[in-house]
């Protein structure tokens, strides 16, 4: 999921003052003894800083946190540099620090565990202010002094940045997540089936596998909802170890799953189909009825569900606890489903 750079309250605000004080800084220097191609391509530059920072803030761009940082330090660049103009030992050590930032912080975080990259990154952007400020302290303390504020600003925004997106996360999580049981619930069901119909059979068939518990209202009418639950937990339990990492496991809802089989899997569908329905059975609680439809090249989610349904009713029709297979897809050999 596509998470915006700038999304917090505050993260706005900084990031639009930071942006449009990069942009003002770097065209005031207008006014400065420039180069003469310097001095042309000046409103270029402030402007490309200033659209850029739009369509980030925008969410027009959608990027990597590695891509976030390397953005800041750019921009970090840019206003260092403008702020040291004139003074060109001084600017050079600046600038040094930067991009020793730029070099050192992606590293910091792709090698730290997953739970310590803050501190990893604090501490390799410490190092090089430290190990920079050696040449820049003695002949301009303010600047380093705004060299500092300015990362540490950048620091700042990007934890905040990081706290968001785990949020954001955490978010989806919920969101496409079955509360009761744990697995994908029919969002992200949805989406799983439309991105499969996206791909068509460019990675070989796939098959989809509607399951619908037997009898199951009896269920909770003779042994109550709780003991309902718990049933619809353990067929949970069980679904994902009957089928490889090719496939996934949803709830679609009520009494009802779905599988969609890929790889593997989707050759042998129907051998699946009914080692979900032992699988189901030996939990002891319930029994299943399922229903297997192949995807077609012409289908979309609604067609493809469509079959799989038909097919569990003509198995919960036959006398439940079965398997069937939608009738073009049943030539019940290795590449039919
Ligand atoms: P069939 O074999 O024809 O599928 O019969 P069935 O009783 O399973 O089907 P029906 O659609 O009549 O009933 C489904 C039941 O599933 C009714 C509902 O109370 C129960 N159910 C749906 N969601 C939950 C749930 O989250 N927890 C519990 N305990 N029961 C649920
Ligand atoms: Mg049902
Ligand atoms: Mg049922």
């Amino acid at each position: 999921m596509a998470t915006p750079l700038t999304p917090s309250r505050f993260g706005r605000r900084a990031f639009l003052g930071i942006v449009h004080v990069a942009a003002a800084m770097i065209a005031l220097t207008w006014f400065d003894d420039l180069h003469p191609v310097l001095r042309a391509t000046l409103p270029a530059r402030a402007a490309a800083v200033a659209s850029l920072g739009a369509a980030v803030h925008l969410g027009v761009l959608d990027q990597s946190p590695a891509e976030r940082i390397m953005f800041w330090l750019g921009l970090g660049m840019a206003v260092t540099r403008v702020w040291f103009l004139g003074d060109a030992s001084v600017e050079r050590a600046a600038l040094v620090v930067i991009a020793a930032i730029a070099l050192m912080l992606p590293l910091a975080l792709l090698l730290a565990p997953r739970r310590q990259r803050l501190p990893w990154g604090a501490a390799t952007v410490l190092l090089c202010l430290a190990a920079g400020g050696r040449s820049i302290l003695p002949t301009a303390p303010g600047g380093f002094v705004a060299l500092s504020a300015f990362v540490a600003m950048f620091w700042t925004l990007l934890s905040v940045l990081e706290r968001h997106a785990r949020s954001a996360d955490e978010a989806w999580g919920i969101a496409h997540t079955d509360q009761l049981t744990g697995l994908a619930n029919r969002r992200a069901v949805m989406l799983q089936l439309e991105e499969q119909i996206g791909r068509g059979s460019d990675e070989g068939p796939s098959c989809l596998l509607m399951v619908d518990l037997d009898r199951f209202k009896a269920l909770n009418d003779a042994s109550g909802h709780a003991a309902g639950d718990e049933a619809l937990r353990l067929v949970a339990g069980a679904l994902p170890d009957v089928v490889t990492d090719w496939s996934s496991v949803g709830r679609w809802g009520g009494e009802e799953f779905v599988l969609l089989l890929r790889g593997p899997d989707a050759v042998d569908a129907v051998d699946v189909a009914e080692r979900v329905r032992v699988a189901i059975a030996a939990t002891s609680a319930v029994t299943a009825s399922v229903g297997v439809a192949r995807l077609r090249p012409d289908d979309d989610v609604l067609s493809w569900m469509g079959r799989a349904d038909a097919a569990l009713y003509r198995a919960k029709a036959a006398g439940r606890n079965r398997v069937e297979v939608a009738p073009a897809d049943d030539h019940r050999v290795p590449d039919a489903c």
